[in-house]
């Protein structure tokens, strides 16, 4: 059994949380490729070191600035390595790096010394061996990952290891310059190494006990799902629900493998499986509900629509010679309607509104803004009798009104579209529903 072990910037902003991460790795023997972020923050008005890194490369003309910054992120690394009693001196690395930060060589490269450093304390620490990640995980000129190449350099270096640590977030290009993956891209580069090596399992380590069912600032304290499949979770994080970096799902996704989402502060909880399928019964009907205000609906009324081949797709051709991409569009006889993000459509609106038309000759055209969407998501609502009922009750009784339905008939989606004004209640309304009140 071979895992790969991601911990992210809280689970190693200090010593004391580096402690925590050496007794859950030496816990299991599988444990043996360990990805790690930069320090995080250790408390909420706590700086992460990424976000001095940048600070101090921007500041490179500014000595005064730039030297404090530099003293503050070598206090974070030295306070780790004598918190843990190691023999690591890392004078050479800050040396070269000082140098390199001078001839500024790049804001990427920049910002990568946090994982690189973090990466150094981790492998002292574990006894492990440290291996840079910008030999083995290869971007392309445009700065996207080639899979490919990065597959090959995996299998290449890492062959000879039964162990190793490779720090997170960054790679480098063929010509060896030190590329990052957007913030938060230490995810990626686990499920990247799970991938290549054909992990059996990838754990990715943070402060949460797993994927909450719902928005933990609208609903207090929700649960956190115990299963969810990627289908499901794509669906909840395109809402806007969050647990790991978008780009991280696809390198292990592609290869079958699971994602064990774990909390590094509370070990014995069992986190969150996401797996690519499962014939394992949820708990509950629903496997999240996520959300996002911002939407606005375009109605299109034409006497006689029905009839008229070829309506529709004029119509979408409006918006997508505007380069607008839409969200839904659910439709009566003679009537079809648009949703799209406001943001996007308001620079375009009078151009669609003309565009349509002259495309079509409606009726009428109505705009409506300050829409939000609602997506309540579970593969246990297939072929469930009464679910929407239950949604639909729950949403009258809290005096939600709803503007727009939409499910598809994979029925394991149903997004609801309510006035932003009632956005929180509707959530509040489907959590009790499904979740407190669920037998
Ligand atoms: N340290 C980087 C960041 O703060 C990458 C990561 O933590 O995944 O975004």
């Amino acid at each position: 059994m071979v895992k790969v072990v991601k911990f992210g910037g809280s689970s190693l902003a200090s010593a004391k949380q580096f402690k925590k991460v050496g007794d859950i790795i030496r816990a299991d023997k599988s444990r043996r490729f360990v990805v790690p972020s930069a320090p995080g923050k250790r408390s909420s008005d706590d700086t992460k070191v990424t976000d001095l890194l940048y600070q101090m490369y921007d500041a490179a003309g500014d000595k005064a600035k730039y030297s404090k910054i530099f003293t503050q992120i070598r206090e974070r690394f030295e306070e780790i390595i004598e918190g843990l009693g190691l023999d690591l001196n890392l004078d050479d690395d800050f040396r070269r790096i000082e140098e390199d930060f001078v001839h500024q060589i790049g804001r990427d490269y920049a910002a990568s010394r946090g994982e690189y450093l973090n990466g150094k304390v981790m492998a002292a620490y574990l006894g492990f061996p440290f291996v840079d990640a910008a030999e083995i995980i290869v971007f392309h000129d445009d700065n996207t990952l080639d899979m490919a190449a990065t597959n090959a350099a995996v299998a290449e270096h890492l062959e000879g290891y039964d162990r190793a640590v490779i720090p997170g977030f960054y790679g480098a290009k063929k010509d060896g310059t030190v590329t990052t993956f957007s913030r938060g891209g230490s995810d990626v580069t686990g499920s990247v190494i799970a991938g290549a090596i054909h992990a059996d399992l990838y754990e990715n380590w943070t402060d949460v006990s797993g994927f909450l069912f719902t928005d933990p600032r609208v609903v207090e304290n929700p649960e956190v799902v115990d299963t969810i499949t990627y289908l499901e979770l794509r669906e909840l994080a395109y809402m806007g629900a969050t647990v790991m970096h978008e780009d991280a799902i696809f390198p292990v996704r592609r290869e079958g493998i699971p994602i064990n989402i774990k909390n590094t502060n509370r070990p014995q909880d069992h986190g969150t499986m996401i797996v690519s399928s499962t014939c394992k019964k949820p708990k509950y009907t629903i496997t999240g509900i996520a959300g996002k205000k911002g939407f606005c609906s375009i109605n299109i009324d034409k006497d006689q629509m029905n009839s008229e081949i070829g309506f529709g797709r004029r119509v979408l051709q409006v918006f997508e010679d505007n380069n607008i991409s839409f969200e839904h569009m659910p439709s009566g006889i003679d009537t079809m309607t648009i949703i799209v993000h406001q943001s996007e459509f308001m620079d375009h609106e009078q151009q669609i509104v003309a565009g349509i038309h002259r495309a079509v000759h409606p009726d009428s055209i109505v705009l409506e803004s300050g829409l939000a969407l609602i997506a309540v998501v579970g593969r246990g609502m297939k072929d469930q009798r009464g679910t929407a009922a239950r949604l639909f009750a729950a949403l009258s009784h809290a005096h939600v009104n709803v503007k727009m339905i939409d499910q598809g008939s994979s029925e394991f989606n149903i997004i609801v579209g309510v006035k932003e004004s009632d956005f929180e209640t509707a959530i509040r309304a489907i959590y009790n529903i499904f979740v407190l009140t669920q037998i």
